[in-house]
């Protein structure tokens, strides 16, 4: 199945909801059992369910591939939180670009922003050209979309902000031209979550979720989503869903439902921490710059406090350290809260090299062309206190000042592994 040819007319929207964010976080899709009043749904690990008569189960249920009652729970949630009609869980953010992907028709063209999460480029470069769907990366999408329409182009693909140097996308702007087209817009919303930022609200036909990161929040489950209003996309991507399988687990969808119920402070907090580190950081004469959109210093501010809740610039910062790739090796072995590791939009406050680590795969030239130097290091803050989190970060900058080279050096990652 494919997506439609001219699919825009705008599709009704999720009516306005009702209750705030917390409380549609708390009570979405989270039904007290009704046999035994259960607070918090079992977990229901059943793959099957019994029929009264051949082609009648007894409630909603027939096999847990095509539905489970975790699963269903939690996609009411995340359409919530969305404000979506639907949604749909997968198996991983990864798998839920491919099903997203999948239902292009061949000899589709897509348009990408260039600094892409790195899985889906290498999926858009090295995946979706077997089925002969071709993507154009372009770096100012903004202001080049119009000139980069082909008759076949079906999908335009936005990540806002980007990953690692946190560049922003004005999705209103692109979604009125991409639909005088009739082509669709999917933004990937996983570095701020739908607390801060609904794209559905801004234009975009799907949003997209690794609920590996902020959705669930506490890094022990792998897992992916897709939210929209058009009844048409639902049924052409549950039907893949469905069909190609990669779902998650009764147990991962009732862990990230969990997760997601206290989403609101989670991103509250690492909002304020990520503020305090950036402002302490460009305060520095140890740094270089900082990339983080809930600073009036970055390049579109403006697009932020229009597309952002309250302006909020999310957990995830980046910053240019003096002392180049030595130092910022340095900074991220120095930091005592911090721990050094890839992923991000955890309850844990994490650093990580890029050029060394998520994003070694790509050639140097292209890397720096957006941005990403050697010098630059990544943070996702976490939901510790605030002041122990910037005075880790200033400790961390006088050791990457001080002291002479590493020896160990990080681990360069293979080409093709899964970065996030
Ligand atoms: C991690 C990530 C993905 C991929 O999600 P997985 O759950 O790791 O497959 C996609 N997009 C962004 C922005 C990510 O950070």
């Amino acid at each position: 199945m494919t997506l439609p040819e001219h699919p825009i007319e705008t599709p009704p929207r999720a009516p306005s909801p009702v209750h705030g964010f917390g409380t549609l976080a708390v009570h979405a899709g989270s039904p007290h059992d009704p046999v035994t009043g259960a607070v918090i749904e079992p977990i229901s690990l059943s793959t099957t369910f019994a029929q009264t008569s051949v082609g009648k189960p007894v409630g909603l249920y027939e096999y847990s591939r095509s539905s489970n009652p975790n699963r269903d729970n939690f996609e009411k949630a995340v359409a919530a939180l969305e404000h979506a009609r639907y949604a749909l869980a997968f198996s991983s953010g990864s798998a839920t670009t491919a099903n997203v992907l999948q239902s292009l028709a061949q000899g589709s063209h897509v348009i990408s922003v260039s600094d892409v999460y790195g899985g889906t480029h290498r999926y858009f470069t090295k995946v979706a050209l077997t089925h002969n769907v071709h993507v154009t990366f372009t770096p100012n999408i903004g202001d080049s979309i119009a000139d980069l329409i082909r008759p076949e182009t079906k999908l335009i693909w936005i990540e806002s902000p980007s990953n690692p140097t946190l560049s922003l996308v004005d999705i209103r702007k692109v979604a009125t031209i991409a639909h005088q087209h009739g082509i669709l817009v999917v933004v990937d919303n996983t570095f701020l979550s739908p607390y801060v930022q609904n794209p559905l609200d801004h234009g975009a036909d799907i949003v997209v979720h690794s609920v590996t990161k902020y959705i669930n929040g506490h890094s022990d489950v792998v897992m992916g989503a897709a939210a929209f209003n058009s009844t048409d996309i639902y049924e052409r991507l549950s039907f893949l869903q469905n069909a190609i399988g990669a779902i998650p687990s009764a147990f991962d969808a009732w862990l990230a439902h969990r997760g997601l119920k206290t989403l609101h402070l989670r991103a509250r907090e690492a909002t304020k921490n990520a503020t305090g580190v950036a402002t302490a950081l460009e305060a520095s004469p140890l740094v270089i710059s900082v990339n983080y959109p809930g600073l009036p210093s970055h390049p579109q501010y403006s697009i932020a406090q229009k597309q952002h809740r309250d302006g909020m610039g999310g957990g995830m910062l980046s910053f240019r350290i003096q002392g180049g790739h030595e130092a910022a090796e340095r900074f991220c072995q120095a930091t005592k809260i911090f721990t050094l590791a890839e992923s991000l939009g955890g309850i844990e406050s994490l650093v990580e090299v890029p050029s060394a680590m998520t994003h070694a795969g790509i050639a140097k030239e292209a890397r720096e062309a957006s941005g990403v130097f050697d010098d630059l290091v990544r943070v996702s803050c976490g939901i510790e206190d605030e002041a122990d989190l910037v005075a880790d970060v200033l400790q961390a900058l006088e050791k990457a000042a001080a002291e002479p080279k590493v020896s160990s050096g990080l681990k360069v990652a293979e080409n093709g592994r899964d970065h996030a």
